[in-house]
């Protein structure tokens, strides 16, 4: 990265995995970055460990129960604690020069658009806020004059294939996927699939909610509303293809048919270092691709019957108004309850789907309509866990 001046970054969701990623990139190059603020949802240990190693301004536990631990972890260093979801928007509000979005669940919605509404610029991992408010999002960033840069690898990866055109120039995007860890199973074995199995990703390192997510494909899913809202060519020319090695992040098929793509290891610090240093480039210490070892590159067209999350997203963006947050909260929900246990891996979708069925609410105008639609969704699902346990 060239220049001398130090950028403020903020990292909401520093304890997670994404938030980890980003701060090994800094670690490798303190002299361009500050340390505003950091977040964490309960991890007071971990969050107060990085704020003093970063010397951080801010240090924010979204878990009220946690403030006092934390602020004693703090006594003796000039950082200030706070805590609860009304401090992480003041978080966001310090307006950092560049904040990296990386809450999980939609719980990172006011703060992103806190982060958004300052025009500074924000990199997005948390895709379910896009999923549940994303017309909402876009119109904010653009009224503020904020750049949102997409981290998730294969958004970003369109995002660095449209620096070779312009988005009118686009015929078709095409959205790669491992094809998660039952790529190949049938659906009778994916009835016996445990949480242990479900997060063992076989190219990605990442937390358990997204792991689950890959698992059913309803990350896809998930990254296909994304898209819709980041690139907005027409849900008809999105499509998905499965790419089990993970090489090719996605791809852009411009008007003339030059298909432009972005390759990588299958590594998160490679679309974060993109967007940490964007628009100029950093140096990482990812590993090189190494496309002989790697040997071939497969491909295949997702089974949508065996994983019907993909249809149910894509539906969810034709039907539109609130049934996207339907779609989301719903899937947080029962994510959350197959790790403990409570139901089992084909039933998430399952659940989903009955969810969106069953409730019909009237088209949101704004933010409070989202919230109220989400906290509906969440308990109408728990609701019907009680109904199906295990
Ligand atoms: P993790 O579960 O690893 O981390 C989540 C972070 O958010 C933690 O810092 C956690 O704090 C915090 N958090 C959790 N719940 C809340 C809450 N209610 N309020 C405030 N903070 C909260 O998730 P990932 O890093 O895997 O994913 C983060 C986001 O990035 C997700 O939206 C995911 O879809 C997206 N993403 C992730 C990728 C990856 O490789 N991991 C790839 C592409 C996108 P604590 O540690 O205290 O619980």
């Amino acid at each position: 990265m060239n220049g001398s001046e130090r950028r403020s970054v903020s990292i909401f969701g520093a304890t997670g995995s994404v938030g980890s990623s980003t701060l090994d990139l800094i670690r490798l190059n303190p002299d361009h970055y500050e340390i505003l603020a950091l977040t964490a949802h309960s991890n007071a240990d971990a969050l107060a460990q990085l704020a003093i190693e970063f010397d951080a301004q801010v240090a924010v536990i979204a878990d009220n129960s946690q403030y006092d631990r934390l602020k004693a972890l703090l006594a003796d260093t000039k950082i200030s604690a706070a805590a609860g979801p009304e401090a992480l928007v003041d978080a966001a509000l310090l307006a950092a020069d560049w904040t990296m979005a990386a809450i999980v669940g939609c719980a990172g919605l006011l703060p992103t658009l806190a982060a958004l509404r300052s025009g500074k610029t924000v990199a997005l991992a948390n895709k379910e806020a896009l999923v549940s408010a994303g017309a909402l999002m876009m119109t904010q960033a653009q009224k503020a004059g904020a750049t949102l840069l997409p981290v998730d690898s294969e958004h970003n990866a369109i995002f660095q294939s449209l620096q070779g055109g312009h988005i009118g120039q686009v015929r078709k995007i095409t959205l790669t996927a491992s094809g998660g860890p039952f790529r190949t199973w049938s659906k009778e074995k994916m009835a016996t699939v445990t949480p242990e199995q479900a997060v063992a990703h076989p190219n990605w390192d990442m937390g358990a909610k997204i792991s689950v997510d890959s698992a059913t494909m309803m990350n896809k899913g998930l990254e296909l509303i994304e898209a819709h809202h980041l690139f907005p060519i027409g849900l008809e020319n999105i499509e998905i293809l499965v790419h089990p090695q993970s090489v090719i992040h996605s791809m852009v098929e411009y008007t003339d048919r030059s298909t432009l793509a972005q390759l990588g290891s299958p590594d998160m610090r490679i679309p974060i270092a993109s967007a940490l240093a964007w628009p100029e480039r950093m140096k990482t210490d990812c590993m090189p691709l190494d496309l002989a070892k790697i040997g071939q590159l497969e491909f295949e067209a997702p089974d949508e019957e065996r994983f019907p999350a993909i249809a149910l997203a894509r539906n969810a963006i034709q039907e539109g108004g609130g049934v996207p947050a339907i779609l989301n909260a719903a899937n947080e929900i029962a994510v959350a309850a197959f790790l403990t246990g409570d139901v089992q891996f084909l039933e998430i979708t399952e659940i989903v789907s009955r969810i969106i069925d069953s409730y019909s609410p009237a088209e949101p105008t704004d933010l409070s309509d989202i919230f109220e639609i989400d906290r509906e969704a969440r308990a109408r699902t728990k609701a019907m866990i009680e109904d199906v346990k295990v």
